[in-house]
């Protein structure tokens, strides 16, 4: 639908109801007349009315772009699902999945889809809190009410990444170790895996069979926000250590209240001069038959891990 009618949108909402309540009346004559296309014209025009009711709820001094509605919408009810019918009404275009896609990729706002989430559930069900389990495809919700400045440098990155010819595993390590220590959504992981599904099951081989410190909001580091994934630091932990599936590390990690059992680090105390983060060590050596058993495991902060192997 074209724009025909914009000058209407400066009209108040109540206005704008006012002409449709006149067109709905007059539309009984049309239904009466029997004719099929005064019928859709008569339509239209209703259509086009509501299309500008629903772009006037929310002031024109608070939004007055589409994407800025949506965002509004969004930041007035954070946490909240929220159905891609009620953003049509508000961005008033019926384009507005790629407003969102910009708002959340490009200008960094944590903003899940519910194809994401699915994606979650599916390989990292633990990470998911429960009410967002039901998550239609169309449906979104804003994870955390606060915008990432960082993403419209990494929205470039992903942009060369995504269509490199490599694996979906080599594009998303690529673009994590570009982001050494930053959060990066799974929007963004997603989006450079070419929005394949896989990309979940890939972050997690990545944590678990090549011990690259990627950590979320349940495997490692409680203050992040649901669907944030760090890489902590570009190195993978030792051999030994890996293939620790993620149930038994999220125990481990909880058990011991996130903190190095030797010398107490916690991220808290985390520092650009001293930068370390947490990994799991097996008391007995995997290699030496030590199993992946809660009892045979500890959480130990790199220079604690790293004094022991030596
Ligand atoms: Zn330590
Ligand atoms: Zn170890």
């Amino acid at each position: 639908m074209r724009d025909r009618t914009r000058k209407e949108t400066n009209s108040t909402p109540e206005a704008i109801r006012c002409q449709l309540e006149e067109l709905i009346s007059n539309f009984e004559l049309h239904l009466r007349a029997g004719e099929l296309r005064p019928k859709v014209l008569a339509l239209v025009s209703i259509f086009q009315g509501l299309r500008n009711l629903g772009k006037a709820i929310i002031p024109q001094k608070y939004a007055s772009a589409a994407r800025d509605r949506i965002l509004y919408y969004f930041r007035k009810y954070p946490n909240v699902i929220i159905n891609g019918d009620e953003l049509l009404v508000v961005s008033g275009i019926q384009e507005y999945a790629r407003r969102l896609r910009e708002l959340r990729i490009q200008q960094g706002w944590a903003i899940a889809s519910g194809v994401t989430i699915k994606d979650m559930c599916e390989t990292e069900s633990d990470e998911v809190p429960d009410d967002l389990k039901a998550m239609k495809p169309d449906d979104y919700v804003l994870l955390c009410d606060t915008q990432d400045r960082d993403a419209a440098y990494r929205w470039h990155l992903a942009n060369t990444i995504r269509k490199e010819r490599s694996s979906v595993r080599d594009k998303i390590l690529k673009f994590m170790r570009a982001s050494v220590g930053q959060g990066v959504t799974n929007e963004e992981l997603r989006y450079v895996a070419g929005d394949k599904t896989e990309w979940a099951r890939r972050v997690r081989e990545l944590r678990t069979e090549f011990g690259w410190p990627i950590v979320t909001k349940t495997t490692g580091r409680p203050d992040l926000d649901i669907g944030v994934y760090v890489l902590q630091a570009d190195r993978q932990s030792p051999e030994h250590d890996r293939t620790i599936p993620d149930d038994v590390r999220r125990h481990v990690m909880r058990r011991d209240g996130y903190k190095c059992t030797k010398c107490a680090w916690s991220h808290a105390e985390w520092n650009p001069s001293d930068p370390r983060h947490l990994e799991i060590h097996h008391v007995k050596h995997h290699a030496k038959g030590g199993d992946n058993e809660e009892q045979n495991l500890t959480t130990l902060c790199i220079a604690c891990h790293d004094a022991i192997h030596r």
